[in-house]
């Protein structure tokens, strides 16, 4: 990889979209490749270019690709891609295909048209963004006239909305994942892909795959999920914080709200409140979905018909489901005028979708087991349970856009632990600027901050 290669950006509004998790994995490791991609196995990535004397670029090429690093400047682009063509799905083992048999529309790169080919998938992305490793990446595999081959790389996030194009064409080939044979399918739309205003980065590089063959003109389109990605985090920029209320008319009350949070919970400020009563909660291993908000990592638990299949919590004889849960580095709360490490919020909606949050604060130390069990691919929200919960209680809002009051929120005294490497993981997967997604501190006024401590604890 050569840091010397020029990357070119073209910048423009970023086009919306999403895409399930779920429908995105390809077969790996299949015999007739030849290749894997777990590394340090035989057959690992490190070891492609000895594997075959016709894959030795993998090892001794200077212009391979994906590249790590990405910089840009304004690119003309020429992106033609036009017709509704006939495709064949082929499960090539290490992924799925989807081929072209006709003309499929065409790519213009400095006066050269360079045909679609073929579409397959790589998860998670191959190339990153500022180091950032995207969910997915399509690439859009096109040849002119001398079999010279021109990429389109699209990089996804996982968000709420499902992809277009990718519905289309994807569902069909999920259904041939089974077998090896080719199905020939219509209607695969490759204009649906074809976003306005994308923005791309250029450079020369190679196939990502045995044989490794250079020249390889890239086009990397990032997408990114625009509904989500309104407003930010950086203070004195235009979508900044003290901005949000004046972003949207709905958003108002992030400026004009006298009950907002986050706050400082202050020690001064506090009120014993034993009429509170023990923090009344249950919750349950549930189905969840893992969504990247952009500015956030949410774990959803959807219950289908069931909205307590995830449990939740009762405060004052009213039910309030867990609906989601998710992070902010640092703690957007303070406690005493100190920020921690992260915050975890637990979401609960009751009947009449009023919302209660349970935030726990956590700092740098021993990693946490229920990030632990999502990142390994379980959710069991019980893990957060524990007894005799010293908390403190205060009416507020969401802190983040549209900042609706009349939130109940309930932080939990005890400062929880997280791992460097869990902490880091969290924010390698938001939207680059969303490193740190807390709230600045909002005012008190004249709120009361509630402290409720458990009989067991006052009596030792
Ligand atoms: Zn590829
Ligand atoms: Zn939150």
């Amino acid at each position: 990889m050569s840091s010397a290669r020029r990357l070119l950006l073209f910048a423009g509004a970023a086009a919306a979209i999403a895409l399930l998790l779920s429908a995105t994995a390809p077969v790996a490791g299949a015999e007739d490749d030849g290749y894997s991609y777990i590394p340090g196995s035989p057959r690992g990535p490190q070891n492609w270019g000895s594997l075959k004397p016709e894959w030795a670029t993998c090892s001794s090429g200077k212009m391979q690709s994906p590249i790590v690093e990405i910089m840009g400047t304004p690119y003309p682009h020429g992106m033609i891609i036009r017709l509704n063509a006939n495709a064949s799905v082929v499960n090539r083992g290490h992924d799925i295909m989807v081929r072209f048999d006709g003309d499929a529309g065409s790519l213009k790169i400095n006066g050269t048209a360079y045909q679609l080919r073929q579409m397959h998938w790589h998860t998670p992305s191959e190339h990153t963004i500022d180091g950032r490793r995207y969910d997915m990446e399509l690439h859009m595999v096109h040849l002119n006239a001398q079999n010279q081959a021109a990429v389109i790389g699209i990089l996804y996030t996982i968000g709420t909305t499902p992809d277009e194009f990718l519905q289309k064409c994807y569902i069909i080939a999920i259904s041939n994942q089974e077998g090896k044979e080719k199905m020939v399918v219509g209607g695969a739309d490759p204009n649906v892909a074809k976003g306005k205003d994308t923005v791309y980065y250029r450079y020369m590089g190679s196939f990502t795959t045995p044989p490794c063959t250079e020249r390889v003109i890239w086009t990397v389109v990032r997408k990114v999920p625009e509904e989500d990605d309104q407003f930010g985090y950086i203070p004195g920029t235009p979508r900044g914080p003290e901005n949000w209320g004046s972003l949207k008319p709905e958003w108002a009350t992030c400026s004009s709200g006298e009950m907002q949070s986050p706050i400082n919970l202050g020690l001064l400020d506090l009120t014993l409140a034993p009429g509170l009563g023990d923090l009344n909660y249950t919750y349950r291993n549930a189905n969840a979905t893992v969504v990247n908000r952009g500015h956030d990592i949410m774990v959803r638990f959807d219950g289908g018909d069931d909205a307590a299949a995830a449990g939740g919590l009762v405060i004052n004889g009213t039910a309030y489901r867990l609906r989601q849960v998710h992070w902010h580095a640092p703690s957007e709360h303070a406690v005493d005028g100190r920020r921690y490490d992260m915050e975890l919020h637990m979401v609960h909606l009751n009947t009449q979708n009023q919302t209660a949050v349970v935030g726990v604060l956590y700092a740098i130390g021993a990693q946490d087991e229920f990030l632990h069990k999502i990142v390994n691919g379980g959710v069991d929200p019980n893990v957060a349970k524990e007894h005799d919960i010293v908390y403190y209680r205060y009416m507020g809002s969401l802190t983040t856009p549209p900042c609706t009051e009349g939130v109940i929120w309930t932080i939990v005294r005890k400062v929880h632990t997280v791992s460097l490497s869990q902490l880091a993981l969290l924010k390698a997967a938001v939207v680059n600027g969303n490193e740190k997604n807390a709230r600045p501190l909002q005012d008190v006024n004249n709120r009361n901050i509630g402290l409720f401590i458990p009989l067991p604890l006052i009596n030792v």
